[in-house]
């Protein structure tokens, strides 16, 4: 199958011949007569069918032997992170989402586990930044608000050659336009939050390990006493929304590129962020490992912070909000939200693309650039 039908088809098994998947809230499980628990389930802590159903999916789009699903992308991250131990090391990159860098400096820190920041663009500077101790290689790509790509196979192997695992965020690609492990990768994680839930209203996270049954054990096993675990609806709802996911990786790729491109010749953007453009510096690799370049872009406004963000203010189809990967298109003044002496460009703004039409949110973004608020008349509330 390939990608586009397995969203569909590669959920679990179904009774009834029910077309939809079911939905199964209890927390417990009867016991037979004899003790036995014959569906091999007993509280839903531990295994929940609706769960179970949307895990084998997320295995079947990345190619893994499994897969765990956690209440939030950050409790999917905290597992991995906590398979290591006191005098481990990790390295992460230097542009990384910001809450797993607060997850080492802040929380694994404090147990002995060091983990360390740098450039992956330069894999030189990863091989001497890898230590005897080191156990875990993270790796995000493409990255977060500057949409740097740096080469998965080349990380993953220079890892295994040191003896550390490989994990690779895939949320912001999804496993429809990238497939971690086609590129040596050994776990795979994401925030199923963004694009997988696609529609802004579900928080989730998952773990996918490629072939090591006894990590993905590991992994379950932390998840069952540490307790990260989504709701039945929550899992539910997260099928549903991978079911589209084809559909709406496709038409928002296309926007992005197509806003890329213009907003690349517009005089009043000084740089545009982009895998899709030849221009990125990281383009050939982006190619590579790649089927097509996603739904998220950044451009620099000419002016700086105070003029980006009053283009931000002009939208009417973009909300003002942050996240990425839902329906409804979104655009970030990035350094407002982050914390001071981050290397974000003052005048940065990110996009998510939703599903509107290209030509709508094209419209939409240009004249924000161009006109003034006057012009561009109320915002539309963003409930529709
Ligand atoms: C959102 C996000 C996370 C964290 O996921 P939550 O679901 O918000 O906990 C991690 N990595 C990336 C790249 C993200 O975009």
């Amino acid at each position: 199958m390939r990608p586009e039908t397995t969203v569909v088809h590669g959920g679990g098994s179904n009774e009834f011949r029910a077309v939809a998947p079911s939905i199964h809230p209890s927390t417990t499980f009867e016991r037979a007569p004899d003790g036995s628990h014959p569906y091999g389930l007993h509280y839903s802590r531990d295994e929940n069918p609706t769960r179970a159903a949307v895990e084998q999916l997320l295995a079947s789009l990345e190619g893994g032997i499994g897969s765990v699903a956690f209440s939030s992308g950050m409790a999917a991250a905290n597992a991995i992170f906590a398979t290591l131990g006191s005098g481990d090391h990790a390295l992460i990159p230097a542009e990384c989402y910001y809450a797993v860098g607060a997850l080492g400096r802040e929380v694994f820190s404090r147990w002995g586990v060091d983990v360390t920041a740098v450039d992956m663009t330069d894999l030189p500077a990863v091989e001497r930044a890898m230590r005897p101790s080191t156990r875990l290689l993270w790796i995000e790509t493409p990255s977060n608000p500057t949409l740097s790509v740096v080469d998965i196979a080349a990380l993953a192997d220079l890892a295994r050659r040191n003896g550390a695992v490989s994990a690779v965020d895939n949320t912001m690609a999804t496993p429809l336009l990238q497939r971690p492990f086609d590129h040596h990768a050994d776990v795979v994680m994401h925030s199923t939050t963004k694009f997988l839930g696609g529609h802004s209203d579900l928080l989730g996270g998952a773990v996918v390990v490629r072939d090591d049954s006894a990590l993905l054990a590991e992994i379950r096993r932390l998840r069952t006493v540490t307790g990260a675990v989504p709701s039945a609806f929550d899992c539910w709802l997260l099928q549903r929304g991978i079911a589209t996911l084809g559909l709406r990786i496709a038409a928002a790729s296309r926007t992005a590129m197509m806003l890329a491109q213009e907003l690349a010749m517009h005089p009043q953007v000084s740089a545009v962020y982009y895998p899709g453009l030849p221009a990125h510096p990281r383009h050939a690799i982006a190619r590579r490992q790649m089927r097509d370049f996603g739904g998220v872009l950044s451009f620099e406004v000419a002016g700086g912070a105070e003029r980006a963000r009053q283009v931000a203010a002009r939208m009417r189809l973009f909300t003002q909000a942050t996240s990425f990967g839902g329906v409804h298109s979104l655009v970030e003044h990035r350094a407002s939200i982050e914390p001071p002496g981050g290397t974000t460009p003052p005048g940065l703004l990110r996009l998510s693309i939703g599903v509107e039409h290209g030509e709508d949110l094209r419209d939409d973004v240009l004249a924000a650039l161009g006109g003034t608020i006057a012009e561009q008349g109320e915002r539309r509330p963003c409930s529709n």
